[in-house]
């Protein structure tokens, strides 16, 4: 997880999200309206404030993107729109596609699985682990 630099981090984010982290002025209704923040070890706004001052080893690490369950209530509330369902997804598929071992092409499928899976779930989920 280390090998994720810094800008590329950001830059992959805010390129599948759409969303621009700067934006946000640190309100904290985000936070104030997401219902599992009590699995949380950031708050969602300050996974913003991470993005924003560069902590990224320190998101690598948290919980956070993994428990948030895209129920879009942040989104709802930010005076800012912004997503943070969109960058929290952002932000998972930015370390899922660095990750040693979490990548995986045809030849890991047995011939099998080739046939009887959907191709559009093989194209996707080849897109989203092979980069
Ligand atoms: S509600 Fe929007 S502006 Fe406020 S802290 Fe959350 S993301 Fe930032
Ligand atoms: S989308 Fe995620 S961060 Fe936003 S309120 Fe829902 S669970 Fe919380």
């Amino acid at each position: 997880m280390a090998s994720i630099t810094k800008s590329r981090m950001l830059e992959e984010m805010k390129l599948q999200s759409g969303q621009d982290p700067s934006c946000c002025y640190q309100c904290a209704k985000c936070s104030a309206a997401c219902p599992v923040t009590a699995a949380m070890d950031l708050l969602p706004h300050q996974v913003i404030r991470y993005l924003q001052l560069g902590l990224e080893e320190e998101l690598l690490e948290s919980r956070t993107p993994w428990i948030c369950a895209s129920c879009f209530t942040c989104a709802a509330r930010c005076p800012r729109d912004l997503d943070l369902a969109r960058m929290m997804e952002g932000i998972r598929l930015a370390i899922l596609r660095r990750r040693e071992g979490n990548k995986f092409g045809p030849a890991d499928l047995a011939p099998e699985q080739l046939s009887k899976l959907p191709q559009q779930a093989l194209v996707s989920a080849f897109r989203k682990y092979n980069k």
